[in-house]
Formats: structure tokens, C-alpha cells, sequence
């Protein structure tokens, strides 16, 4: 139809000419549908933590874990959370879906400390809707109470693009978090659109170098410059500073020279479940 007519182009791929807003509409049926099943996973238990050790790359041993959910689909098996967050935040299921993230944080918190084991610093990522929900701090405060929780074992990290991109609102809800005693990172710390003088502003404890500069390290000189210079700028701020998806020795070798003070990544650990992780928390790496 005229619609369809309208919407034709050439797609220079194996199958020749195709209808782009077919393509449009089995995508969106597809998002759709992804939705519906996102909602009932919550009700039906499909979702779980994975934990990323962070390592203190001075004694090598293990100074938190990040959390990191995970969606294993009766069908579709492991659903990455590159695929589903983005519709869990344009559904604003992100805030229920947040919470319970941040509930499963606490609990494991609480289930290791009773198990015997020290108390052992978890994070949990805040995305966009999560982090302007005017409920957020009201539900944090009252998983704390449940949970009996000591919020300084608590962090929450937000990416840069999320505090930029209403610096002041950012800036009041960061205050009200740390005020709480909870901890604060700035996520892949790098890539956003930012300006230096937020760093001074706002009450952040962590900045996390993102992947994309410890990816080259050891080959790309610019992004060796500019992960050095991350790293001093966050010495100089008081700030601690994490780097984010080490995988090789020599991206460690470089790292510790700069006097990196954590690291995080496959060479160490990919993210795993809970029971795995426990034997992580005592680990001499
Ligand atoms: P992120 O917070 O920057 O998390 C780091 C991602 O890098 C994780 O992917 C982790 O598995 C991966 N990673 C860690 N080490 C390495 C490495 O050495 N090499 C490589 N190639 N990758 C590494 P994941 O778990 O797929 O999460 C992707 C993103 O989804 C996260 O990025 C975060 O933005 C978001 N996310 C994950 N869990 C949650 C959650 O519970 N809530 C919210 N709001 N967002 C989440
Ligand atoms: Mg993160
Ligand atoms: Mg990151
Ligand atoms: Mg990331």
C-alpha cells in the first residue's frame, strides 16, 4: 500500500529489496512482545543477580562486588541486559524492576554477613528513570530498614550522561544519597558529554574508567594518556578509581604502574551467581 510504497528502500543485503516498514513493524511487534514477557518475569522468578568482583589492585584480593541482572528467559536463555534494559526504561518497568535489583543486593549483603563472612561492598547501577524517580529514596531507605543494611557498604553507580543531563536535579539527589551514608560512582566515566567542574560538585566517592579506554591500553597511546590522566585526576580529587573490563596481564601491568587503586574484568572474574561468587570474597588473586 502507500504506506509501504513510501517506505521501500533498497537494502544492500543478501535478500535484495525489502519493506522497511515491515522491518519497522516486526521490530516493534518484537519489543512489544519482549515487554509483555519482561513484566511477567519479575512475577515469575526469571530474574537474578550475577556479581563482578572489583579487585584492590595493591593486596589482590577482593574489595566489592557489582551486581548485575540477569534474565534467564524459560526459552530464550540468558537475555543480556543491553537488550532488555532499554525496554524496561522506555516502559518505566525500570523502577519496579530497580528496586527488586537493590532488594537482591541487600539480601546477599545480609545472607554473607550471617553466613560468617566480612561485610562485603556491593554496587548496583542506576539507569536514567531509576535515577529521576521521585520514589527512589524513599524505597532505598525503606529496603535499608528491611534489609538492616549499613548503607556505607552500599554504592550506587550512574553513568555520566545520566548525571549530566539535568546536573542540578543530579546534584540534589546525590547530596540526599550521600547524606544517607551511601556510596557513589560515576560510571563509565569517559564517554559522556561532561564538564570538569561537576566532579567538584558533586559528592561522588568513585570514578570508573570505562572499558572502551582500558580496551587499548597497552597499544593505543592516546587512550593509555588519557586512562593516566583519569587515574591522577581522581588521585588528586581524593577520589578512589576503579578501571573497568581488564582482561590481559599487560592492561594490569599498566594500570598498577599508574597506581590504579581498583580493577575489574574478565582476567579476574566474569560477573557470576552468588554461590560462586561467595568463594570469591576471601580469594587471594
Ligand atoms: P556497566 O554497569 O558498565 O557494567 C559493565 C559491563 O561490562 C557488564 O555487562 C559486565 O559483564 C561487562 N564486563 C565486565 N568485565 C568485562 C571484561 O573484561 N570484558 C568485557 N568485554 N566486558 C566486561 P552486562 O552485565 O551485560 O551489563 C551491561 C550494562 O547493563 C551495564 O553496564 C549496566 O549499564 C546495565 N545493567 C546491568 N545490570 C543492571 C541493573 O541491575 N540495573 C540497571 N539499571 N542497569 C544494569
Ligand atoms: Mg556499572
Ligand atoms: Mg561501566
Ligand atoms: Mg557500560
Amino acid at each position: 500500500h502507500a504506506d509501504a510504497a513510501m517506505y521501500q528502500v533498497k537494502y544492500k543485503g543478501r535478500n535484495g529489496v525489502f519493506f522497511y516498514d515491515d522491518e519497522l513493524r516486526r521490530r516493534s511487534q518484537d519489543r512489544i512482545h519482549l515487554e509483555g514477557e519482561l513484566v511477567k518475569a519479575l512475577e515469575r522468578d526469571e530474574m537474578t543477580l550475577f556479581y563482578q568482583p572489583k579487585i584492590d589492585a595493591n593486596s589482590s584480593t577482593v574489595s566489592g562486588f557489582e551486581a548485575l541482572i540477569r534474565w534467564i528467559h524459560p526459552e530464550r536463555g540468558m537475555v543480556s541486559p543491553i537488550d532488555f534494559i532499554p525496554v524496561a526504561e522506555d516502559s518505566g518497568l525500570i523502577v519496579p524492576m530497580g528496586k527488586w535489583v537493590i532488594r537482591t543486593a541487600c539480601r546477599q549483603h545480609v545472607a554473607w554477613l550471617k553466613a560468617g563472612l566480612p561485610p562485603v561492598n556491593i554496587s548496583v547501577n542506576l539507569s536514567c528513570h531509576q535515577f529521576a524517580d521521585h520514589h527512589l529514596l524513599a524505597s532505598i531507605e525503606q529496603i535499608l530498614a528491611e534489609t538492616g543494611v549499613d548503607p556505607a557498604y552500599l554504592e550506587f553507580e550512574i553513568t555520566e550522561s545520566v548525571l549530566m543531563k539535568d546536573a542540578e536535579a543530579a546534584l540534589q539527589v546525590l547530596s540526599e544519597m550521600k547524606a544517607m551514608g551511601l556510596k557513589l560512582s560515576v560510571d563509565d566515566f569517559g564517554t559522556g558529554y561532561s564538564s570538569m567542574s561537576y566532579l567538584k560538585h558533586f559528592p561522588i566517592d568513585v570514578l570508573k574508567i570505562d572499558r572502551s579506554f582500558v580496551l587499548d591500553i597497552t597499544t593505543d597511546e592516546q587512550d593509555a594518556t588519557i586512562t593516566s590522566a583519569i587515574i591522577s585526576l581522581a588521585g588528586a580529587l581524593g577520589l578512589a578509581v576503579v578501571a573497568e573490563g581488564v582482561e590481559t596481564r599487560e592492561q594490569l601491568d599498566f594500570l598498577r604502574q599508574c597506581n590504579c587503586d581498583q580493577v575489574q574484568g574478565y582476567l579476574f572474574s566474569p560477573p557470576v551467581p552468588a554461590d560462586r561468587a561467595v568463594h570469591l570474597i576471601t580469594k587471594q588473586f
